[in-house]
């Protein structure tokens, strides 16, 4: 097989090219700024309302409560830092979990030196936060929760609902990172009780530098970009046009085959999941296997170095990821497989194949033949795999 296997859609994806097409105009033809006045610049406007209604609509809330941003990174830090700002008169406490993204980890350990309060939850085997622990955490002065909607590298779905029931019933302001569930997974964000919710184009088959802040109506949250008056006052900065175009075209298309896309990628990831498991020894499925996001593969194998089997897998022009594609590049291990109780030898062994609706099941048994070849010849050099067998004999 010569072309590319990309099995690393958690990390980015490729861009459709319906919604490349829908975006060319707007950088060519409809250049306009789209605060202007003359007619160039009407039709950029116009494009930017027919984006904004898009992402409303895939995740049920209104029009006028849907914010660009240029991406998860940034949604996360205006959310987190702004409820912080807005309402410290109430208190000071944040709770999220011990498996976020560093986008709000990073954000939260920066308000932890402001003077901030963060409770990391606990997060069992799966990875699934306990509901009994977020209520027992809440306090007088809790004015934030901010659980991910799914995980980045394990593709665990948290119990969004009933964490929306319980903030609600608090009167706690809900924050989600749907970074990786956005178009992927059914989300609603009234019947979910989400207060914020932050996404990024893509993850989802849009381009990159482009993201959204859906802020229900009655939260209060200054500007986080000050300058101009886009965005309704609340994000400074000319917009990205064709980032938005292509945003609002994504989302679209996403939702319009989430059910179809889900169906077809939840067989072909169980199918994917039981092959290695049929085929490799001394593994462990990280993440819940059925509360898992469609697209989302991850194991740890014994004996090995997550490392070198990206490397083997890279020659042989499969495109994978050990942990996300933000830990990679550190030697440490993840911090979400430590949180599931992994011990580091193990956690250290971990890879992530993250699959695309275009996936084809040719492809998945080539992955899987040459997962098991590379397998058995890294162990084979392992002393610490040789002391295993030893002592099994
Ligand atoms: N949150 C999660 C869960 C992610 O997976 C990512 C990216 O990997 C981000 C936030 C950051 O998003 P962006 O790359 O759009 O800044």
């Amino acid at each position: 097989m010569s072309k590319i296997i990309y099995l690393d859609n958690a990390a980015t994806t490729q861009l459709d090219e319906n919604v490349f097409e829908e975006m060319k105009p707007y950088f060519v033809e409809h250049y306009g700024n789209p605060s202007s006045v003359y007619s160039v610049a009407s039709e950029s406007k116009k494009a930017i309302d027919i984006a904004r209604e898009r992402v409303a609509n895939s995740i049920g809330a209104e029009v006028s409560e849907i914010y660009f941003t240029n991406g998860g990174t940034e949604s996360d830090n205006w959310a987190i830092k702004g409820i912080a700002e807005n309402y410290v008169n109430k208190g000071k406490h944040i709770i999220t979990t011990k498996i976020e993204h560093h986008a709000v980890l990073h954000t939260c350990e920066y308000l932890e030196k402001q003077g901030y309060e963060i409770t990391y939850l606990n997060v069992d085997e799966d990875g699934l936060i306990n509901i009994e622990e977020l209520e027992k955490s809440i306090r007088p002065d809790t004015i934030l929760i901010s659980i991910m909607f799914a995980n980045n590298e394990i593709g665990t779905i948290e119990p969004i609902k009933e964490i929306g029931e319980i903030a609600k019933k608090h009167n706690i302001i809900f924050h989600t990172d749907a970074v990786q569930a956005f178009g992927h997974v059914p989300i609603h964000v009234n019947e979910m009780n989400i207060d914020l919710l932050s996404a990024s184009g893509h993850k989802v088959n849009g381009p990159k530098g482009i993201g959204f802040l859906y802020i229900r109506k009655n939260i209060k949250l200054k500007s986080f970009i000050h300058g101009g008056a886009q965005e309704r006052q609340r994000r400074a900065g000319t917009e990205n046009v064709p980032g938005i175009v292509g945003l609002g075209a994504a989302a679209k298309i996403a939702c319009d085959n989430m059910e179809e896309r889900a169906k077809h990628l939840i067989k072909q990831r169980d199918y994917l999941m039981e092959q290695i498991e049929k085929n490799v020894d001394y593994i462990r499925l990280n993440g819940h296997r059925t509360k898992r996001l469609p697209n989302n593969v991850n194991f740890c194998f014994r004996f090995i170095e997550g490392e070198s089997l990206l490397i083997s897998l890279d020659m042989e022009g499969i495109c994978a990821s050990s942990g996300s594609a933000c830990t990679s590049g550190s030697l440490d291990p993840s911090h979400v497989l430590l949180a599931i109780g992994l011990p580091h030898e193990i956690a250290h062994g971990s890879l992530r194949l993250t699959l695309s609706h275009n996936t084809t099941k040719e492809e998945l048994d080539f992955v899987v033949e040459q997962l098991k070849d590379i397998v058995n010849r890294l162990r084979a050099m392992s002393p610490l795999y040789e002391d295993f067998v030893k002592a099994q004999k």
